[in-house]
């Protein structure tokens, strides 16, 4: 029988060991040459931290108990790491690229860096993993007790050992998981350590099956007859709680916060995932190979009461295999501790940096920030919360007595940082996760989880009555019964109502909400992650000058930027100057600030060309040429852009100044117009008035104020018909009447219309021989014009025998006609004016409202021509052009001289 001195003596053995591997790969770490310390071999066996003392132990258990379903546990795993590697892929170049140090740090950073999340992950991972950390408490303390038990000799105080258990543990996570802050500097000591406990528990567990295959039963086939004789061979399937088992399982290996640890944050390289892919199913699948024999065969053999949860203990020592019982206790012990020292270092950093710290920094202020010693405090923090947690654990422990069947702690524990599913797919592949949505999504299936699984889980928090009637005998509010949903277990029914109620809140207020910039940018960052991080192309194993690389560094950051950057690094580094030692790391760091001046690509090449261990490949040169001509095409479209926007812009401003004239046109020709219409209207009233109530007028007055309201009538009539004119020619409706006719006969009509009746004389000049021209357009229209030019003349000339010369050349390819009198003509500033509406030159006592040249204007428009003021004529001079039809031009050309 193996003294129990003897065990205590192995174990402290053991733990001296694992101290001593964890010092010496820290060591070898520390002095650069830990390339070793990060294979995929060790990747992998890290994360065998996922079969903690419950599944080494509890395995057989469960199987004793529910027959094949302990595979779920093992299934999850594998499907994630076989199914989903590319996810997994996601996520580490996500948490590198954003130097994540948890999962609640990765929450946080990818909604908007809030720190509420962060907390609530926080306390959500801290409840449901302290009942965890008893579990494996209680395992090592059972373990021993089951050696005390055989070993009559010694007196085994069970549960207080728990006490020294968990102080050993909280020691060994301080010394190898607090040496150091930077997310980038991982833990090579523990990793190691945790990679050498996980050979120890497989070949342990392999050791005790090969043992009860070959040693006891005598064979496979043997064994299959017994399993088949076991009332194990009577298990079923139940599809609903094995998906949800096979799902918790899945969730759990990425979002357990020691998982995420190791899978995530420990990762040297992420090609290592390709080889985790498939060796760490083949762990599991051999750490699964011999659970059914040993629950088998230790059903057979030993007494009935015996706990099936030790059997891969109780086994071997009944058998009288004491070296055998110690491998496999040691298995256990490793399964309990690597779990333990992961997760407490793993917490603490949670606690920390999202509780301990912002507290901290809150009550000291902003000045603690700038000095020195954050390192230390942020140090402190993290090992006070390590002996809080396991503190934590060791006190639930006591409280529970102990009691609970371990698989049934395991899978609470899964269920709650499940509820972290949600919230980091969505935010993986769905840029419009909000924080709102993120945060209510958690609370919402948190609250479901605490109420339906982990408060009626463990005795003492939750009364029987309200599991059984439901609170205050509300039986649709019954916990395991929600909304009067019954026949599913209760793992099942939480599971289904936490998960569904989350997803939904999550999408739904993430519809709802909008997500500040921040959070747009993180989930730009996080959903493209591929198109904005160049591959992890670590810098280890290369020698690099210093100085060179600060020369490089000054060309592109400045001189300042530069050798701040450096002193800073030089710092952190404890190195005395200015120069930094050219670490890997720091080399990462450097090309990571040079990237986002010159782009990723390029800032690798530059990098690569001074440490030398690269040249310049034409794969790096053509990045390089991508990222540049992207900058360019991008800049020179932006470019486009701005000249499109100054252009529209400028045409706004033309159409905006056009529109302001037009409107102060209009105002000012509905001023001329109401006015021009009062002056007749005016004296027609008045006079009107005086004929009705005036009863002792002479005919000769009342016929003289008859013929005055009568000729302001015919005014009146007349600017009304020159109005509607205009307008008819201004809004382009006039339809023209085209015909052939002959210069002279327009000009004839035109002045015998124009003179009769004129009270004054007027000589007309005219030249026959140039006027017979042929015409082909509206003659009527022409001969408006052209009265009003004789009109004019008439009204206008001052000259004492007034004389209108009519002048008839050809100009170019149009036809002109002048008229030019012997008046005093027109000034300067009234040549500019004179053929806007309303103008007249003020004095003019005779004429009309000023809009006849300005008709005639729109005529000659309208046909083709224009009329103009001749200045220097010596009178008022007018010209008429016409353009000749083509087929008449020659013909005008040889009458015209
Ligand atoms: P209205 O229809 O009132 O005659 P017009 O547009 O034809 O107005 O003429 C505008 C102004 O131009 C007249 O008020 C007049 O002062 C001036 N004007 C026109 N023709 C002559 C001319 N041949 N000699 C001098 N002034 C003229």
């Amino acid at each position: 029988m193996t003294s129990f001195n003897l065990l205590v003596g192995v174990c402290l053995g053991y733990v001296a060991l694992l101290f001593l591997v964890a010092f010496l790969a820290d060591r070898v770490a520390a002095q650069g040459r830990g390339r070793w310390l990060r294979t995929p071999l060790i990747y992998t066996l890290s994360l065998s931290i996922y079969c903690t003392a419950w599944t080494f132990y509890g395995a057989v258990g469960y199987a004793v108990r529910s027959g094949l379903e302990y595979v779920t546990i093992y299934l999850g795993p594998t499907i994630v790491m076989i199914g989903w590697w590319w996810g997994l892929r996601k996520l580490v170049r996500v948490a590198r690229s954003q130097r994540v140090t948890s999962i609640a740090d990765l929450l946080s950073s990818r909604y908007g860096k809030s720190n509420t999340l962060a907390v609530g992950v926080t306390i959500l991972a801290v409840i449901g993993i302290t009942p965890y950390i008893a579990l494996q408490l209680q395992s090592i303390t059972l373990s021993f007790a089951t050696f005390a038990e055989a070993d009559s000799a010694s007196d085994w105080p069970e549960i207080s050992s728990g006490i020294w258990v968990a102080i050993g543990l909280a020691l060994f996570a301080i010394l190898f998981g607090t040496r150091n802050l930077d997310a980038n500097e991982r833990h090579h000591g523990i990793i190691t350590a945790v990679a050498l406990e996980a050979v120890v528990k497989l070949v342990a567990l392999l050791a005790v099956g090969i043992f009860v295959v070959w040693g006891i039963a005598g064979g496979v086939g043997d064994t299959m007859a017994r399993i088949d004789a076991s009332p194990l061979g009577e298990w079923s399937v139940e599809p609903g709680r094995w998906s949800a088992i096979m799902f918790l399982a899945a969730a759990a290996f990425v979002c357990l916060p020691r998982m995420f640890q190791v899978l995530v944050v420990e990762i040297d390289n992420e090609r290592h995932l390709r080889t985790a892919g498939w060796a760490f199913p083949l762990y599991v699948l051999l750490m699964s190979l011999f659970v059914v024999p040993i629950a088998a065969i230790g059903l057979d053999l030993l007494p009935e009461g015996t706990d099936p949860d030790l059997f891969v203990l109780t086994l071997p020592l009944s058998q009288g295999q004491e070296n055998l019982a110690m491998l496999s206790f040691l298995g256990g012990f490793s399964s309990a501790t690597s779990m333990v020292i992961v997760a407490s270092m793993a917490l603490a950093t949670m606690l920390s940096n999202h509780i301990v710290m912002p507290l901290w920094l809150s009550r000291r202020g902003g000045a603690a920030a700038g000095s020195g010693d954050l390192r230390h405090i942020v140090l402190r923090a993290r090992r006070l919360a390590i002996i809080a947690v396991l503190a934590l654990g060791y006190a639930y422990y006591r409280l529970s007595g102990g009691g609970a069947g371990l698989a049934a702690i395991g899978l609470v524990s899964f269920a709650g940082v499940a509820q972290m599913v949600p919230p980091l797919v969505g935010g993986l592949y769905w840029r419009g996760a909000t924080r709102i949505g993120a945060l209510a999504g958690l609370l919402v299936g948190s609250l479901l989880w605490l109420y339906t699984l982990f408060l009626p889980q463990f005795v003492g928090f939750m009364p029987e009555s309200i599991v059984a009637a439901g609170p205050f005998g509300i039986a649709w509010l019954r916990p395991h019964a929600l909304f009067g949903i019954t026949g599913l277990d209760p793992m099942t029914h939480a599971v289904v109502w936490s998960m569904a109620l989350n997803t939904l809140v999550f999408v739904g207020v993430s519809l709802l909400t909008v997500p500040a910039p921040l959070e747009r940018l993180q989930g730009a960052q996080f959903v493209n992650v591929f198109e904005h991080s160049s591959g992890l192309r670590g810098w280890t194993g290369y020698v690099a000058q210093s100085e060179d690389l600060l020369v490089m560094a000054q060309r592109i950051l400045g001189a300042e930027d530069a050798r701040a950057l450096f002193r800073r690094e030089a710092e952190a580094q404890g190195v005395r100057g200015q120069l930094p030692e050219p670490t890997p790391d720091f080399l990462e760091r450097l090309e990571r600030h040079l990237a986002g001046l010159v782009g990723a690509a390029a800032a690798h090449a530059m990098i690569g060309q001074i440490v030398g261990g690269t040249s310049v490949s034409v794969e790096d040169l053509l990045a390089v040429a991508d990222e540049s001509a992207q900058i360019l095409e991008y800049s020179s479209q932006l470019e486009a852009k701005s000249a499109e926007l100054s252009r529209t812009a400028r045409q706004l401003r033309q159409a905006n100044a056009m529109l302001t004239r037009l409107s102060e046109q209009k105002d000012a020709f509905l001023g001329q117009v109401s006015h021009e219409l009062r002056t007749p209207m005016t004296s027609i009233r008045a006079f009107s008035e005086i004929l009705r109530d005036t009863d002792d007028l002479t005919p000769e007055e009342n016929t003289r104020y008859a013929a005055i309201i009568h000729d302001e009538a015919l005014r009146l009539t007349r600017l009304l018909d020159d109005l509607l004119d205009l307008n008819v020619l201004e809004s382009g409706k006039v339809s023209l009447n085209l015909k052939d006719g002959n210069l002279a006969q327009v000009l004839d009509r035109a002045l015998s219309s124009a003179l009769a009746g004129a009270d004054r004389e007027l000589v007309v000049r005219r030249d026959p021989g140039a006027e017979d021209v042929a015409l082909h357009t509206d003659l009527d229209r022409l001969a408006q014009v052209f009265i009003n030019l004789v009109t004019n003349a008439l009204k206008y000339c001052n000259a004492e025998a007034p004389e209108l010369r009519i002048r008839v050349s050809r100009n170019g390819p149009d036809l002109a006609v002048d008229f030019i009198d012997n008046g005093r003509g027109l000034g300067p500033e009234a040549q500019a004016m004179v053929f806007e509406k309303f103008y007249r030159v003020s004095g003019e006592k005779a004429g009309g409202a000023g809009l006849g040249l300005a008709i005639c204007r729109e005529i000659m428009q309208r046909l083709g021509g224009d009329i103009t003021y001749l200045a220097d004529e010596g009178g008022g001079a007018f010209r008429v052009s016409l353009p000749l039809a083509p087929g008449l031009a020659d013909e005008a050309g040889s009458t015209v001289s």
